[in-house]
């Protein structure tokens, strides 16, 4: 492990295996110079135990990046259970994770990711009080879609101020990739806001609501990539911006909610060389982990949610400004500026 280059930086991984419950997790923490790790748990059947923890190492990382450019007073930690969420899943497994949890002792807290939903962290919790984004409790913060919604469309409109001049979304055409959680709560503020929308999903059901709802036209998944628009707004899946899919771009700006939008840095600068503003994912979504950092502070305060919100987006804005006058890829400054928040 130690020589696997997604491992530098890190300061523990955990390698859980319960026999009881067949249990196979690991827990890697990136950094908590900030504060306690922080950052969900996915459930995903991996080929290789070695995908899992690439895959581990690699989120953890990215929470610490996100957690710094939130302001947040955490640091960067994720969790990944070896196995597959729709048939594997037992309360006693989820439990079994939740005693792993509390074996780190407050230095990982754990949330929902992929495959994990809030009935599987309420498992958990009766083991650990390590654990956010449930939907009872004293401080519980509930599904942070609706505030990484918010907070996308907030960072749209920063990017649109700077590629054209007015922040004013009214007839704008925006392409959506994935009308899930974030992207519907996402496509509703953008038709108040008068945007034209075209969206896709693989999903039909999530497609005829949004499209009845927001009047938009719908295209097949694949043609998503071909929209003449604006702005192309990707939530839904991963690596999305690749080598296949750069030349076929044809908007300005792209700024949307889903994680790892780059298949590799180097797709950032050849968007800035296309002349397409890209819009980090780990700055422009970090309205979720906001809303999880208030339950985890104890107390949930709506108030102080929204000034982190606000706050994130002149962040935003600082990088998008500094990538223009330094010449340099916007996610190169939003690393740049996340590892120097994080180096303290
Ligand atoms: P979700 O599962 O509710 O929605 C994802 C949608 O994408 C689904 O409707 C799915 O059918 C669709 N989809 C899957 N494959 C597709 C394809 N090939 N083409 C088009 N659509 C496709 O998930 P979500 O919670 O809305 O999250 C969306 C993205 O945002 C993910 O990348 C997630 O990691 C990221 N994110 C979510 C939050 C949050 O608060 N939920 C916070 C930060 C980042």
């Amino acid at each position: 492990m130690f020589d696997k280059p997604a491992f530098a930086g890190h300061e523990s991984v955990h390698h859980v295996y319960d026999a009881k419950t067949s249990l196979r997790a690991i827990i890697a923490i990136h950094s908590t110079v900030r504060g306690p790790a922080a950052g969900g748990c996915r459930m995903w059947n991996y080929a290789t135990s070695d995908d899992a923890l690439i895959d581990a190492l690699r989120l953890s990382e990215g929470m610490s990046y996100k957690n710094a450019m939130a302001d947040l007073p955490l640091g960067g930690g994720k969790a990944v259970i070896w196995g597959n969420s729709r048939t594997d899943k037992t309360p006693e497994l989820f439990r079994g994770f939740g005693r792993a949890i509390e074996s780190l002792n407050g230095r990982y807290w754990s949330a929902e990711d992929v495959g994990v939903s809030v009935q599987d962290m309420a498992y958990a919790a009766e083991e650990t009080k390590y654990v956010s984004g449930l939907s009872t409790g004293k401080a519980a913060s509930g599904d942070p879609s609706p505030v990484t919604a918010k907070g996308v469309f907030l960072g749209l409109k920063a990017a649109a101020l700077r590629v054209f001049g007015t922040d004013d979304l009214n007839g704008r055409h925006i392409a959506v990739q994935g009308v899930g959680h974030v992207g519907a709560y996402l496509c509703s503020h953008l038709a108040k806001a008068g945007a034209k929308l075209t969206i896709t999903d693989v999903n039909p059901e999530a497609l005829d609501t949004v499209a009845r709802t927001t009047g938009a036209r719908v295209v097949p998944p694949n043609e998503i990539y071909d929209v003449e628009a604006d702005i192309f707004s990707p939530n839904a899946l991963g690596a999305i911006l690749n080598p296949d899919t750069l030349p076929r771009l044809r908007v300005k700006v792209v700024a949307g909610g889903a994680n790892n939008q780059l298949a590799t840095p180097g797709m950032g600068d050849r968007l800035r060389e296309q002349g397409v503003l890209y819009a980090p994912d780990y700055v422009i979504n970090g309205g979720g982990i906001i809303n999880v950092a208030a339950e985890i502070s104890g107390a949930y305060d709506p108030a102080w949610v929204e000034a982190k919100l606000q706050r994130l987006i002149l962040t935003l804005g600082e990088v998008l400004d500094g990538a223009k006058s330094d010449g340099r890829a916007t996610n190169r400054v939003a690393d740049e500026m996340a590892r120097q928040r994080i180096a303290g």
